[in-house]
């Protein structure tokens, strides 16, 4: 047994405790909780095997009252006099962290106001930036789960057709416009039946945890390719994620409204009265160790529980391992946009890092880092962790 060392400073205190997936040295993939720099074995610390295999998903339909008492189980754990088992315990430095769930489907939103509106003033010049449905419904789109891949897995540039308006016809090869795009990711730990409503007021029921998200996307191949139909290509060539799920019992101080809403609500979507999910979370976007944005989540139009409440009002089941994630998370200043397709305009404006190179889109070679933390109780902050990834050349 051993007292647990966590420096008073950590993101990764007791109040934060997120899960993930880890593989010691030589050893196969469990599941462990963070805890300041170091990752608790589950299984070995708690001797349950619901925690031995390579993914979270078991645990996960196990449902919130499960999810509440092993967090009171590992809270009394950490804080006590004896500490868990010494070789339950991993230096972080000495494992690999990989897919933290078996991700079933997932759903891609466009939940900022800042980010529709710049993104439809670059892709629809001259045109009203928001569509008539955007303030009436949390815009999205199915994507490819079978592309989710953890934090620092490298990207292959992706080839595909793109065409400027200014070309006759379309030209096949690398995308020239790679971007990324900062969202946050919500998991989805218990189910529900095909022709059931998940409402507002069930959203904690059923979504475990929160990640970070890199939804990379060509900018290229997308503009050509998403009418009428919305994205496909241009994005589902790899998104990654950060491997650890912040569990939504870590976020309570975090929660706040949402941004003041000017258009009516249809009743299912109306969280006035709901006790809202808007998340006071702060991203920082950095390319080859710059930051060159800091995106506030507090601003997003829609929360993560009119995101589940709309994916689900068809009578659309979710899964244990679903994954829908935010959307770019962009707010009203320049240096608050969380994609290179936002900080340079289009690509009109270069941007300048403060070692002198430049850029508009993503090189070869080039590695984007985001981060974020949200306040925890009594002036703890609760941290993220981060989701990486670096720009290999496209494949000959
Ligand atoms: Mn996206």
């Amino acid at each position: 047994m051993a007292q647990v060392q966590i420096p008073v400073d950590s993101p990764f205190g007791l109040a934060n405790l997120p899960y993930g997936v880890f593989a010691p040295a030589g050893g196969p993939p469990r599941a462990g909780v963070r805890v300041g720099d170091q990752v608790l074995d589950l299984a070995a610390a708690l001797g349950d095997p619901v925690f031995a295999g390579p993914a979270l998903n078991p645990f996960l339909a196990q449902g919130p009252a499960r999810w509440r008492e092993v967090r009171q189980r590992l809270t009394s754990l950490l804080a006590g006099q004896s500490g868990p088992p010494q070789a339950a315990l991993h230096p972080l430095a000495e494992v690999s962290l990989l897919l933290p769930v078996e991700v079933g489907d997932y759903v891609d939103f466009y939940a900022s106001e800042h980010h529709a509106s710049n993104l439809g003033q670059l892709f629809r010049p001259g045109a009203e930036p928001l569509l008539p449905n955007w303030k009436h419904l949390p815009v999205g789109y199915h994507g490819r789960s079978g592309t989710v891949v953890v934090s620092g897995t490298p990207v292959v540039r992706p080839r595909g057709q793109r065409k400027a308006p200014a070309d006759d016809r379309p030209t096949y090869g690398p995308s020239r416009r790679l971007d990324i795009e900062a969202e946050v990711g919500f998991v989805v730990g218990t189910g529900s039946k095909l022709g059931q409503q998940v409402t507002l007021g069930e959203f904690a029921g059923h979504v475990f945890g929160v990640c970070l998200v890199n939804d990379w996307s060509a900018r290229d191949l997308q503009a050509w390719e998403y009418l009428p139909l919305g994205p496909f290509l241009g994005k589902s060539f790899a998104t990654s994620v950060s491997p650890w799920i912040v569990p939504l019992a870590s976020l309570e101080h975090a929660r706040i409204a949402p941004p003041r809403r000017d258009t009516p609500l249809l009743p299912y979507l109306a969280d006035d009265g709901a006790g809202p999910w808007g998340l006071n979370l702060t991203l920082q976007v950095r390319l080859n160790g710059h930051l060159v944005a800091s995106p506030p989540y507090a601003t997003m139009y829609w929360t993560p529980a009119q995101m589940l409440a709309h994916m689900t009002v068809n009578g659309a089941s979710v899964r244990p391992g679903d994954l829908f994630a935010s959307g770019t998370v962009s707010g009203p200043r320049a240096d608050q946009r969380g994609s290179l397709i936002e900080l340079s305009w289009g690509g009109h404006d270069v941007l300048t890092l403060p070692d002198g190179t430049t850029r508009t889109f993503l090189e070869d070679g080039d590695e984007v880092t985001i981060s974020a933390s949200a306040p925890g109780p009594n002036g703890a902050r609760i941290g993220f962790g981060e989701v990486t990834g670096r720009i290999l050349p496209a494949h000959g």
